[in-house]
């Protein structure tokens, strides 16, 4: 038994049935981190001894009921808050940081059994396409050196690609979970706003953050999704929900499920070979026993703009409380507190999280609020109303996760704009709090992973899991 090809749930029952142990796995998962760090960076931080105590534990508390992912080795992107270990967010400006407790979703799992391997490397505090705006350097995609893998949790998709641990924990704003996942080849799932805590993640933009998980595929999606949903005292955005079962709701059957194809997401400036990629994929649906029909989303085109004012606006307020006295790192040799907030701001931040320090306060000042802010808020709420008209006729929608497979390494960041057009399919999925589901489906001719998006109503996770599970099933078969 090769424990590196197993799923995060194949592992969890190889160590109940005793045919490994929860050491052996962990050893064998920093063994990789070893050998592949230092090519594709995916880790900032890696709890070698750490990481074997826990597992010792764990192994003498095992019992045949354990939970399913209980003793599987696994990282959290690095803007997810972990007591006693440091947060970095991939930004200078949280040098030192080491967070006082733990987000929710990292203790749900902690609870659940899960071993912890390290943070993983990203765009810094999240944003971006690429993973190449971290202050620890880029993170580099492991089916070709040479590309990037996605962002912003770059280093959750490489490291789960990679065989860098089984699963790990990402958020996603406006992608950051689905398009890594989709360039580098494993299934990542951004569920319903609220249905995971976001408690400890470090905000990007409050209102469209969500946490979910990277992973070889649904089912094991579906099984940490059921471990990190539900309702948490500690963030009122979040709701119970009909989670807790949904890896047991993926039965492979799609009879009488209806899916939708938006016109708009099949035309210019899409790779034919994503749309042969995500139109194959409709097929195996429809072999599952689903019905495919394209309809017209024409919302499409006021995504990008809309999202891009409101994540600039957000992160320009959530992004202020970095100022040198609170959290991590301080500029030395300042003259004054404006001084002190000045230096450490400039020198902290990085050109990306600047640039949108400077949008958010532009489009929230006062002669441009109403014109841009409250304008984007009003288009946002348009959004949300067609696809709420969509999913009245439709279960699910399918759409390409991103316009092209991964582009090289450097080919991005001298172009911000046309990077943040290539956010098209996924951004509109946040405005509108939805669930989405990303899998692999594929490879073009350059053997470079394509993804399919799966997107589901509000609340629909478990339809979004259960269709991409069943594509993986017919695939298998
Ligand atoms: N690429 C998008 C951005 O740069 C999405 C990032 C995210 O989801 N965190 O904002």
């Amino acid at each position: 038994m090769e424990l590196l090809d197993l799923t995060a749930l194949q592992l969890g029952e190889a160590i109940r049935r005793g045919e490994t142990t929860i050491p052996a796995a962990t050893q064998a998962a920093l063994d990789r981190v070893a050998a592949e760090n230092p090519q594709n960076n995916a880790y900032i931080t890696v709890l070698g001894q750490q990481a074997m105590e826990r597992a010792e534990r764990l192994q003498a508390a095992l019992t045949p009921d354990s939970p399913p992912l209980y003793g599987v080795p696994m990282g959290l992107k690095d803007n997810l808050c972990t007591r006693d270990i440091p947060t970095t967010c991939a930004s200078k400006i949280l040098g030192g940081f080491t967070p006082p407790y733990s987000a929710t979703a990292a203790e749900r799992l902690e609870e659940a059994g899960a071993v912890l391997l390290g943070k993983l490397n990203m765009d810094e505090f999240a944003m971006g396409s690429t993973s190449e705006t971290s202050c620890f350097g880029p993170v580099k995609n492991p089916r070709d050196l040479e590309r990037v893998p996605g962002g912003s949790s770059g280093g959750a998709a490489a490291a789960v690609a990679a065989g860098m641990g089984w699963y790990a924990l990402g958020s996603d704003t406006g992608g950051s979970i689905r398009q890594p996942a989709s360039y580098c080849g494993v299934t990542g799932m951004k569920p319903t706003y609220g249905a995971v805590s976001r408690y400890g993640l470090i905000a990007y933009a409050s209102s469209l953050d969500q946490i979910g998980p990277l992973a070889r595929d649904a089912r094991d999606c579906a099984a940490i999704l059921d471990q990190i949903a539900g309702a948490d005292r500690h963030d009122a955005t979040s709701v119970a929900g009909p989670y807790g079962n949904v890896l047991a709701s993926l039965d492979g059957d799609l009879r009488g499920v209806r899916v939708g194809l938006p016109q708009e997401c099949f035309g210019q400036g899409l790779d034919e070979a994503v749309e042969r990629a995500v139109r194959a994929f409709a097929k195996a649906l429809e072999a599952r026993g689903a019905t495919v029909e394209e309809f017209s989303l024409p919302i499409m085109d006021y995504a990008v703009p809309t999202y891009y004012i409101l994540a600039c606006a957000e992160a320009s307020s959530n992004l202020a409380r970095f100022d040198g006295v609170k959290y991590g790192w301080r500029a030395e040799g300042y003259e004054d507190l404006t001084d002190l907030y000045n230096k450490t701001r400039t020198q902290g931040f990085g050109w990306e999280a600047k640039r949108r320090i400077l949008l958010g306060t532009f489009v929230l000042s006062s002669g441009y609020f109403d014109a841009y802010y409250k304008k984007a808020l009003q288009v946002k709420a348009v959004i949300a109303a067609a696809y709420r008209a969509a999913f009245e006729r439709f279960d699910l929608l399918l759409t390409p996760v991103a316009p092209t497979a991964a582009p090289r390494l450097g080919e991005s960041l001298s172009d911000p704009l046309k990077m943040y057009l290539s956010d098209i399919y996924t951004v509109p999925v946040n405005l509108a709090g939805l669930p989405g589901v990303s899998v692999p489906c594929g490879a073009d001719e350059a053997g470079l992973p394509i993804g399919a998006q799966l997107i589901g109503p509000a609340m629909g996770d478990a339809m979004v899991l259960k269709a991409a599970d069943a594509y993986q099933r017919e695939v298998r078969a």
